[in-house]
């Protein structure tokens, strides 16, 4: 009998759990869910939530789902500290917890640029981690009527395309260019998303790095001219990207991102040390966000990556021979993104 335990209850923990319910039904393995929070956000939603009134769509409950689906696995709420696999002990604020097999999905949380500003107004600066920070940005929104986003990757495009329907946008992106990641040797869809914002009449400024906040304005510094300047911002929304979020492994801490967790094909789990050592994690397994898939540089972060890594890992994990697991295989074409990206919103 395996003690299977599952760490995170967001989009990549529900799709494991979707999958387990069928593979472990005759079987006599014991599930244990732990997580931070009871319920799951669907973070591409964020856009209904804020502008629209879709409150009820973007959240799931976790013992809903488990009725529902009628899942033989217990729930326990717990924000979790620690992991040791050579002990296969799990230590949460709230408890210890023993496992077989553990499944890694505590997801990612967003990237910080650091910026100048008194305690008082702090408030007024969001970053998306939980859904009390959509219902942060959305009460703020109700007395602003300026506001700054920071970062011009997908989340920053979107969020500026929405909010710039009520309220005065810019957009403040470090590189060159917006949407640089995802459309890196891309130069004329660039050039269409940026026409798009232009049209919004949202102001952009890229080779910009913000600097200090105060009295309602945020000062900046143009890093090709030095200029310095301000933008007024009553709100001012991060969207500068994410990292993985992961509690302490083995003594190995990724707050720092020197140390990486990684996921191989078969979603099996490895840290890559900061002086590019390996370290294997026996019977542990990486899926969502909170971990790389193959290499350092791969880090799909994406509710594709999520559900993907959910149904294979919970899939594998019943198999003990290399030929009957399934392969990750994660490499869509920007087109299958564009077009999950439309979907996952109907
Ligand atoms: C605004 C926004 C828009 C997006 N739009 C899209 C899109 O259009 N298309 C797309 O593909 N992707 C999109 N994404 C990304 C997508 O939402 C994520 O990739 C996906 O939700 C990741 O799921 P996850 O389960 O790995 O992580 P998460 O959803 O972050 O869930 C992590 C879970 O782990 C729990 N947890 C965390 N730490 C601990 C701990 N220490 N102990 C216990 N539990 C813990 C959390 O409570 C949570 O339940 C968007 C993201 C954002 C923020």
């Amino acid at each position: 009998m395996e003690k299977i335990v599952l760490i995170g209850a967001g989009y990549a923990g529900f799709k494991f759990m979707d999958a387990l319910k069928n593979l472990n039904k005759d079987k006599d393995n014991e599930i244990l869910w732990l997580s931070k929070e009871d319920f799951m956000t669907k973070k591409w939603l964020m856009d209904s939530y804020i502008v629209k009134n879709k409150d009820e769509k973007i959240i799931v409950k976790v013992r809903d789902f488990i009725k529902e689906k009628n899942i033989n696995v217990h729930f326990t709420e717990d924000e979790i500290e620690n992991i040791d696999t050579e002990k296969k002990e799990i230590t949460g604020k709230k408890g210890k917890y023993n496992y077989t097999k553990l499944i890694i999905a505590t997801g990612s949380k967003a990237k910080l640029p650091r910026i100048e500003c008194a305690e008082s107004v702090k408030e007024k600066i969001i970053a998306f981690n939980s859904f009390y920070d959509f219902k942060k940005v959305k009460e703020n929104l109700k007395d602003s009527k300026d506001v700054v986003i920071i970062g011009a990757g997908p989340i920053g495009f979107e969020l500026s395309v929405n909010l710039s329907k009520k309220f005065n946008v810019s957009l403040i992106e470090f590189e060159s260019d917006i949407m640089l990641a995802l459309l890196i040797g891309k130069p004329l869809y660039r050039k269409i998303t940026g026409k798009i914002l232009n049209l919004r009449n949202v102001n952009i400024y890229t080779l910009t790095k913000a600097c200090k906040f105060e009295c309602d304005k945020l000062f900046c510094d143009n890093m090709e001219t030095k200029e310095n300047f301000y933008v007024p911002s009553g709100t001012i929304v991060f969207a500068a990207g994410v990292k993985q979020n992961l509690p302490v492994i083995d003594g190995y801490t990724f707050e720092t991102e020197k140390n990486t967790l990684i996921c191989n094909d078969f979603g099996e789990a490895w840290i890559r040390e900061e002086n590019g050592r390996r370290k294997i994690l026996t019977d542990v397994h990486a899926i969502g966000d909170a971990c790389y898939y193959l290499n350092i540089g791969n880090f799909p972060a994406s509710a594709m990556f999520a559900e993907r890594g959910g149904k294979t890992v919970a899939w594998n994990i019943f198999q003990s021979g290399y030929k009957n697991k399934k392969r990750l295989d994660f490499n869509p074409s920007l087109y299958a993104k564009f077009l999950d990206m439309i979907l996952r919103r109907l």
